[in-house]
């Protein structure tokens, strides 16, 4: 393991899916704690890349296309769009947000495919799988539904059931049926290609655990989480299996054209999101003239993935067998997987809209993004599931960000501006005064500056064990103690008989001020910003002004020299009333009540599932279909079907006989006599020893209800339907 730092970092935070807003337990999990990393290792002076994009492809993406009857592309588009604002407004730092739709993450992730194929990671192999004889197609895990086996829930998917949480497989479904037509589906053979991960099995155990790959020590594994390495084991130890990369799917990447049975084959999205990453630093280099294979292959890079927990498997054994396997491409140094975030009291969920969206945060809490940040890290899941709650929320912004930072940093702004008219107090380093860090001990100007360079040392060493509670817990000590060095002499009483201590303790307390104006960056970037703009200071540029900082401490060189002018001061946060926090809780609540189970009133998001449009035809073949208009005239049950009616239709020229598969839903007296329209020159057919020449049509609903199609009332028997 190399001693000195990295030459370069590359930090990836988890692809979002591009199929809905983003929630408090996104930000807590993976993109805040990222974003406090590299603003940090920016402010370093380190060279840092920070990647991300919207994951595009997916079942997951299919599936709500056809909920909200659109095209997957405007799914997509609607939520690349959003996502990015939200982080944007949100002050997620990204260099790039890319996205997975764009033809340099296709080609990229279709060099990967060809790649493994050559170097023979793939077996290929043909397995059953459900298909949809209605729509004429396989079915992704997410379309089908059925009943858990576990806990009986008659709506658990084919991957997963919401409702107990147990992983299935569709073929565990009691009852499958296909989420686009309603219809049982059936098995069938198809080819996919699985990637040998048995094959890695031991050198991912070894590197795991001892940081070592064939006796090359890569990373230390005591500075990963415990959790990780754990989760990781318990994989491991149930031995891994070969694994299917390849999906029956119409919207994705394909798999290569020249490969032998690509046909509608596409990428499954856990090989190519992860691509993602390596796409979207290709896009950056090529917008910004720089060589994007040094991040992605020199070993003196430090690649670091933040994710939630539910992505450990997927970033620590399955995309680096597959970055191993390629040959070229160096393994992450580190995954700070971090654990959930609850919410009240319960678990976070999209489905249940049990969740705080940061987009409606944004617009609500205008310029309190910060408190939101804060209080996310104040709070992170970084070993075990944290909560948010409102109240602590305003606890947190009204006890800690007013009270304490911004109640500081405005009674110095202030009395600097009444006792020496806004310019910074030349001060006397032998001047006695009391010291902010420790109670009732005399302070030494150039001693107070090592404790607050002492302290900014620690806070980043924290930051780079991925411990972001306390880094922040340090940050608010310096806030802390600058409160207390005023609070201890006083200045306000002292001006008159001791100004030279009070020049000494603005001018010190102001230097805690200008610190924490760079130092609170990674946390809170837009109070940084109000208070270098306070400072009369130029806006930080991310090149290492933190590193500067301490260089200048280290010498016990103050930031603001004596009479440098500062601006006037402004408010940092404000506190946020009972009654507001009131409404978010009661807004909560009342998302929750509409999804009640038991409840009467109509879903209010319940999904419309359309059938897939079928493949296009000609007027010529439409022609072909003889449909008219009849009667029921006799209609009766058929002998041990629990389906089939058999009816004699009218139809004017002539009286037929035909088998109508709607016995399920109507009786024999419910069609008796009813006008319908017919299908009237299909091929006959014998069910069940009775020949039916020719179709009712009816109508059918998403949950397989039926309907009558039929001509206005009295309308003769045995004319053209066209
Ligand atoms: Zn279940």
């Amino acid at each position: 393991m190399p001693a000195s730092l990295p030459k370069r970092y590359l930090v990836t935070a988890a692809l979002p899916y591009a199929n809905g807003p983003l929630h408090i337990g996104h930000l807590a999990g993976a993109y805040l704690p990222a974003d406090i990393y590299v603003r940090y290792l920016r402010l370093m002076g380190r060279d840092v890349v920070f990647v991300c994009g919207s994951d595009e492809h997916g079942a997951a993406i299919t599936v709500k296309a056809r909920k909200e009857g659109v095209t997957p592309r405007e799914i997509v588009d609607t939520y690349h769009a959003s996502l990015r604002d939200t982080f944007q407004k949100i002050g997620i730092s990204f260099n790039i947000y890319h996205r997975t739709s764009e033809p340099l993450h296709h080609q990229t992730s279709q060099d990967f495919f060809r790649r493994l194929n050559e170097n023979g990671e793939f077996i290929e192999e043909t397995t059953e799988q459900y298909f949809d004889e209605v729509a004429q197609q396989f079915l992704a895990d997410r379309y089908i539904s059925g009943t858990c086996p576990v806990c009986a829930n008659p709506d658990a998917y084919g991957d997963q059931c919401e409702k107990c949480g147990t992983s299935l497989n569709p073929t565990d479904l009691i009852n499958p049926r296909s989420m686009l037509s309603g219809t049982t589906p059936v098995k069938r053979p198809t080819k996919h290609w699985f990637l040998r991960l048995d094959k890695h099995e031991n050198w991912l155990r070894e590197w795991i655990n001892t940081g070592k790959v064939d006796g090359v020590a890569l990373h230390n594994p005591n500075d990963w989480k415990n959790h990780v390495v754990g989760q990781c084991n318990s994989w491991l130890d149930q031995g891994l299996q070969p694994r299917a990369m390849t999906r029956d799917l119409d919207w994705g990447v394909d798999v290569p054209q020249e490969i032998p049975d690509s046909a509608g084959k596409k990428l499954y999205v856990w090989l190519d999101a992860p691509i993602g990453y390596i796409s979207a630093t290709r896009q950056w280099a090529a917008d910004n003239g720089k060589d994007w294979e040094k991040y992605w292959k020199d070993p003196e890079t430090a690649l670091i993935h933040f994710i939630g927990k539910d992505n450990i498997v997927f970033h620590c054994l399955i995309f680096p067998a597959i970055l191993h396997a390629h040959g070229e491409y160096i393994l992450p140094r580190n995954v700070p997987a971090n654990q959930f975030m609850n919410l009240e009291g319960r678990k976070l969920s999209t489905s249940k809209n049990w969740a705080v969206w940061v987009h409606e945060f944004v617009d609500t809490f205008k310029g309190q993004e910060d408190a939101l940040r804060y209080n996310m890290a104040k709070n992170m899941p970084e070993q075990k599931d944290s909560e948010f709650t409102w109240k602590g929320f305003q606890e947190s912004t009204n006890t800690e960000l007013v009270n304490n930072l911004a109640n500081f940093v405005n009674r110095v702004m202030v009395l600097t501006h009444k006792y020496y008219n806004g310019l910074i107090p030349e001060p006397d380093p032998e001047q006695a005064f009391l010291s902010g860090w420790q109670p009732d001990t005399q302070g030494q100007y150039n001693e107070e500056l090592g404790i607050l360079h002492k302290r900014l040392v620690e806070m980043g060493r924290e930051i780079e064990r991925f411990n972001f509670r306390e880094a922040l817990r340090m940050l608010m000590e310096i806030s802390g103690a600058g409160n207390a060095l005023l609070q201890f002499n006083e200045p306000w009483k002292a001006f008159k008989d001791n100004p030279a201590q009070v020049r000494v303790v603005l001018n010190l307390a102001m230097q805690f001020v200008a610190a924490i104006g760079v130092a609170s960056r990674p946390f809170l970037p837009f109070t940084a910003a109000r208070i270098r703009h306070m400072l009369h200071l130029p806006p930080l540029e991310d090149n290492g002004e933190l590193l500067h900082l301490l260089n200048e401490l280290a010498e016990g060189n103050p930031t603001l020299p004596p009479h440098h002018a500062i601006n006037e001061a402004e408010y940092l946060f404000t506190r946020i009333p009972d009654e507001v926090i009131q409404q978010q809780i009661d807004k909560l609540q009342s998302s929750d009540q509409q999804n009640q189970p038991g409840s009467n009133e109509p879903a209010v998001n319940q999904p419309a599932v359309y059938k897939a449009l079928a493949e296009t035809i000609t007027f010529d073949d439409f022609a072909k279909l003889d449909i008219r208009t009849g009667t029921i005239v006799e209609a009766e049950k058929m002998e041990k079907s629990k389906k089939l009616l058999r009816l004699k239709v009218d139809l004017g020229f002539e009286q037929r006989t035909i088998l109508s598969g709607i016995a399920e839903h109507f009786s024999p007296e419910d069609v008796l006599g009813r006008q319908v329209i017919v299908l009237a020159n299909l091929a006959p057919r014998v069910m069940m020893g009775v020949e039916s020449a020719g179709m009712i049509l009816m109508a059918e609903d998403a949950a397989g209800k039926l309907s009558f199609v039929a001509p206005s009332e009295g309308w003769p028997n045995g004319y053209g339907v066209k």
